[in-house]
């Protein structure tokens, strides 16, 4: 699975599209949908996932290996549509 991401300060950060009313794609660590502010402009948020989702990772595996921890948050890039 490809999974998009971003390095702030040799962190790695989830990146994750977000639609104009707030909702944003499946989340790469619990598979679900998580709702922010409407017209948010994006940046980064902590991980709104339900740890207690079986679909649930900690961590996720990039393409090139990097290691994605959701304990850092991720970063919403709103998707235009
Ligand atoms: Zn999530």
């Amino acid at each position: 699975m490809k999974n998009n991401y971003e390095i702030i300060d040799g962190v790695a950060f989830a990146i994750l599209p977000i639609d104009k009313d707030g909702f944003t794609h499946h989340c790469p660590f619990c598979h679900e949908f998580h709702k922010h502010g409407i017209n948010s402009t994006g940046g980064h948020r902590s991980a709104h996932c339900n740890k207690d989702s079986v679909t649930f990772k900690s961590e996720i595996e990039a393409e090139d290996g990097t290691i994605i921890k959701s304990e850092n948050g991720y970063i919403l890039k709103p998707s235009g549509y």
